[in-house]
């Protein structure tokens, strides 16, 4: 709908800090841009700004990634976001079915029964790795004679 001028429409009005009626009194000849507005209630004379009711804000797309706060971060968070930087590599990775009596080193990837795929981040002593899962890093046992 053109806005011409003399037209009255929902604007914004920073004096009132509120949305009001306001009459347009400058516009161009398409009614498409809109210069100065009066406003109803205050009689003030300003720019033409957006009501704020009535705004939609932008739709956004549905692959936006939520806005993660740092302050609420939470071991998973972390292990998520380290894990998702091995990702790519684990899934390519040829991966060793784990079993508690054989040996890994560090950098092999391996397959656990319950936690999925893992990336062995370091071995902490002859029987035990540390290995990072999708849910976060874990301690295993490793290389231990069953
Ligand atoms: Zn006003």
């Amino acid at each position: 709908m053109p806005s011409t001028v003399g037209t009255k429409m929902q604007a914004y009005c920073a004096k009132c800090k509120a949305d009001a009626e306001h009459t347009v009194l400058e516009a161009d000849d398409k009614g498409k841009k809109i210069g100065n507005v009066r406003c109803g209630k205050c009689n003030d004379e300003h720019a033409f700004r957006r009501p704020k009711a009535g705004a939609k804000p932008k739709s956004k797309s549905k692959s936006d990634k939520p806005v993660r706060s740092r302050r609420t971060k939470s071991p998973e968070l972390i292990a998520s976001e380290e894990w998702a930087e091995v990702d790519a590599m684990v899934a390519a990775a040829q991966k060793t079915p784990y079993v508690m009596d054989k040996p890994f080193d560090k950098g092999q990837v391996l397959d656990h029964s319950v936690f999925g795929p893992g990336l062995v981040l370091a071995v902490l002593g002859p029987r035990k790795i540390e290995v990072l899962f999708r849910l976060g890093r874990r301690k295993l046992v490793c290389g231990a004679a069953s």
